[in-house]
């Protein structure tokens, strides 16, 4: 009988998933770890949320651990699917699709939940927090067809959704109950300074304002305030505070205050069960920061691995505002009280304000605006709680103790004097110390090789300017110049460099180019992994295995993954065109499998939404119709106007075009997805000019334009030639397609890669027809090799059986 104990983790968020890695590193053999997650999405950095919404950062880029890692570490997860009851006698969970699962030791993480104040009008559509990738997309789908919008709460989110909402080009109002801005981390002066800095970038403020009420029949309209005044909008976000997620524990007999109570080892009132994370509650103290959140891991880890620890004690927690051009760092008590004194500089000339606040010769607080530099090693003398007496001029000024002015220390010799012990990354808790080893024994000679290695400035990246700092200060003048990013942090190869290895050295796997060219990560991550897997099959189109595991989700299971957990389901839709019959063939399968919904796509197909992982081989069995790669960084549709076929403006034959162009792409696997368009004449109502590639039909020739984007950043397509025949048009287009998918990076749609290359580069790559055919002819051989993903798990048991029910598959089987 098995010795190993079973480990269940409720909450699939940062908290819950730091103390299982640490544990698995600890006790790599301790547990069978089972992991149950609200949300459809494997563990992602939350923090990078604001990037997202800013335009910055992809979802894909926020992931921290992929499927992959918790198949490689034996891990049964069971994502968008929440727990729902908790016996704590017979040590069982359920989730909410019926999933049970015995614990020896089970964690709560359940993180915490905006909290959305309680007005009248609140539920209206249109009112949202900002807590997850939901939200996120909720905001950046609003901003496509709505112009204003409103954020209450002048605190760090609601800033950083304020910038991401103008970023995305509405026009943002914050609203803020109190006469300053971020008044809990920030005092007057700085308060104020923030403002000016924002204004200029275009938010709006409404200060001192208490709403009352928000209006509109099914959408928000307006918000009116207690002064009776009125702001119209059309999108609430409400960021006014956080609720430890606790009705699971609370129903289960756990004690609760605000959080789930712990003691110093995160127990909680009952044995067997601990809590760690913003759900948990610490000598009266719940933590909405990372850094706590991560200590609290540590020592939960390590207990539950059977390693010495020490107790948590509380931590005291510094703020870094993310948004970009302004510079803002917060830490400890920044207030005056009675018995504190404290120092400051203004400039405002330069925008730059600094304090300390200082409580018996110790250094309790500090807040800085315009330079925050010396964030770190403020936030680390706040921790130690050395006594600074006669140094405190020096430390502000930055200046060495025993001059009374000058230009004060240089960054090299800040970087030589900081302690061993500072932490540099607030987030991860990274010292200068593991920085140091990373690159001294390691050999991380670039940014992202360290934070691969280390954590630091993977979250945040407020630390990001302290440790390239450092990576100088340690890897010297000599290694210094070669440092370059590389495609992620597990390696400082650029794209181009990968591609010209794996073509030199006859490299054919993903584990082969990861060892032979020294990833720093053995197993990769979720951005080489997939972006490798790319390559190779490009580049050995006859003979490379596709790797599932280095897939998306969606990709792997070849649907989309909704919200809900549940999937979508698009079959081929050739240019558009159906038939009575297909569509009853579509109609009989919806009824049959009671899919929720069958909706009309931009791209003129039907998408069955709301379908069982299970049901997804049956579906596409009775269907029987190819995929329409809805999921894929591959050919997504060709939109097709009706073209002469039936409209009087019509001088070519678009659907036939159109229809033509699918049927050679359908199974095209690309950089990212490729959408085409082909209009019948300049009037182009298939909008082939917002296309990765649009058909345009003129009097007697087509025209070609490339690099369209409709998406967040709409961009025209440029005008890549005209060419007579029917035949040509097929030739340009493959041609083009196979030239992008060899050239860009992965990942990067034709309008970035557009935008980077210049489409004179590409004009005159393909301007020899000898070039042309051969690159219609490599495109030709992998299209020729590509299968089509549904036949092939329809007709594959061992593929089938990945789509085996959730509730059949054993938490207990790995
Ligand atoms: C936009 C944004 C920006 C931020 N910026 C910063 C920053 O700059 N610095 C910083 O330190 N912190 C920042 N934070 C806060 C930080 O993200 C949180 O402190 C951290 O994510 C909390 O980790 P956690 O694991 O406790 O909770 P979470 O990361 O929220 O994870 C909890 C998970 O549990 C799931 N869950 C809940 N109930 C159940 C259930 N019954 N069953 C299964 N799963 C359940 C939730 O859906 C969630 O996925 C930011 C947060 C946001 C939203
Ligand atoms: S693009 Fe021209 S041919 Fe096509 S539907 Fe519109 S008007 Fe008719």
């Amino acid at each position: 009988m098995s010795t190993t104990k079973k480990l269940v983790l409720v909450g699939n968020g940062m908290a819950g998933i730091r103390t299982i890695e640490h544990i698995l590193k600890l006790a790599p053999h301790a547990y069978e770890i089972t992991v149950f997650g609200a949300e459809p999405h494997p563990n992602y950095n939350r923090i990078m949320l604001s990037s997202v919404l800013a335009g910055g950062t992809s979802i894909e880029d926020i992931v921290i651990n992929d499927w992959s890692w918790y198949e490689d570490n034996g891990i049964q997860v069971y994502p968008g699917d929440p727990i729902v009851r908790m016996d704590t006698k017979r040590k069982e969970v359920v989730s909410r699709n019926g999933v049970r699962a015995t614990y020896d030791e089970l964690i709560m993480a359940t993180g915490s939940q905006a909290f959305i104040l309680p007005l009248p009008g609140a539920d209206k559509e249109g009112v949202i927090g900002f807590r997850d990738i939901k939200d996120c997309e909720t905001m950046m789908a609003a901003s496509q067809t709505y112009r204003k919008a409103a954020v209450i709460g002048g605190g760090l989110l609601g800033l950083e959704a304020a910038r991401g909402l103008l970023n995305l080009g509405m026009d943002v109002t914050v609203i803020h109950i109190n006469g300053h801005l971020m008044d809990r981390n920030l005092d007057l002066p700085a308060g104020l300074m923030l403002q000016r800095e924002l204004e200029e970038q275009g938010m709006k403020f409404l200060l001192n304002k208490h709403t009352e009420e928000i209006t509109g029949k099914h959408r928000v309209k307006a918000i009116r305030f207690t002064d009776q005044t009125v702001l119209e909008t059309d999108l609430v976000v409400m960021a006014v505070g956080i609720r430890p997620q606790v009705e699971l524990a609370r129903q289960a007999g756990l004690d609760v205050s605000r959080g789930v109570i712990v003691d110093d080892y995160m127990n909680t009132s009952i044995p067997g069960i601990s809590a760690v994370g913003e759900c948990a509650e610490h000598r009266g103290i719940a933590y909405g920061l990372v850094a706590p959140l991560y200590e609290q891991g540590m020592v939960l880890a390590k207990r539950l691995a059977g390693a010495a620890t020490e107790g948590y004690e509380g931590s005291v927690t510094s703020t870094k505002l993310k948004v970009s051009g302004v510079d803002v760092f917060s830490a400890g008590q920044f207030k005056d009280s009675a018995d504190t004194r404290s120092i400051r500089i203004q400039d405002d000339v330069d925008g730059i304000y600094k304090k300390m606040v200082l409580k018996d010769g110790k250094l309790v607080g500090a807040v800085l605006f315009g330079d925050t530099t010396d964030g770190a090693s403020l936030f680390s003398l706040i921790k130690s709680g050395e006594n600074i007496s006669g140094r405190e001029r020096a430390i502000l000024l930055g200046v060495p103790s025993d001059s009374g002015s000058g230009s004060g220390p240089s960054i090299a010799e800040r970087m030589a004097s900081m302690p061993d012990d500072e932490i540099v990354c607030g987030c991860n808790g990274v010292t200068k110390a593991s920085i140091g080893d990373a690159v001294l024994n390691k050999g991380c000679n670039t940014l992202g090789a360290i934070k691969s290695c280390t954590k630091a400035s993977a979250s945040c990246g407020g630390c990001k300017p302290i440790v390239e700092s450092l990576l100088v200060h340690y890897a010297g003048d000599a290694v210094g110049e070669q440092v370059k990013e590389g495609i992620c942090g597990c390696t400082s190869y650029d794209r181009d460099e990968i591609v010209a290895q794996i073509k030199e050295m006859g490299l054919k796997t993903v584990k082969e180019v990861m060892n032979v060219l020294g990833w720093n990560e053995p197993e990769g991550c979720s951005k080489c992994r997939p972006s490798l897997n790319y390559y190779l099959g490009m580049i050995w189109p006859a003979e490379y295995e596709d790797e599932r595991v280095s897939k998306f989700t969606n990709e792997r299971y070849h649907a989309n993954i909704q919200k809900d957990g549940t999937y979508s389901v698009i079959p081929r839709i050739y240019g558009g065109v159906t038939s009575p019959a297909e569509l009853m063939k579509i109609a009989a399968v919806a009824e049959k499998y009671d899919v929720p919904m069958v909706k009309f796509t931009g791209g003129q197909r039907l998408d069955l939404l709301g379908v069982q992982k299970e049901n997804l081989p049956k579906i596409w069995e009775e269907l029987d119709m190819p995929s329409g790669f809805g999921y894929g960084k591959a050919l997504r549709t060709v939109k097709t106007c009706v073209g002469n076929t039936f409209c009087r403006f019509g001088t070519q034959d678009s659907i036939e075009m159109g229809i033509r162009l699918e049927k050679k792409l359908d199974k095209m696997v690309a950089p990212a997805k490729v959408k085409l368009a082909v209009s019948g004449c300049p009037r182009n109502c298939a909008e082939a000019t917002i296309k990765d590639l649009g058909v345009v039909a003129i009097d007697g020739a087509w025209e070609l334009h490339v690099g369209g984007n409709g998406g967040v950043k709409v961009r025209a397509a440029e005008l890549l030639c005209t060419v007579k025949t029917d035949a040509e048009v097929e030739e340009w287009t493959y041609a083009y397609l196979q030239y992008y998918r060899e050239n860009a990076r992965w990942n990067e749609r034709t309008a970035a890669w557009i935008e980077r290359v210049g489409l004179d580069h590409v004009k005159k790559a393909l301007e020899d027809r000898d070039v042309r055919l051969a690159l219609v002819e490599r495109l030709e051989l992998t299209l020729g090799r590509t299968v089509d993903p549904w036949k092939e798990i329809i007709e594959n048991d061992k593929l089938r059986k990945n789509f085996t029910p959730l509730a059949d598959a054993q938490p207990t089987t790995h």
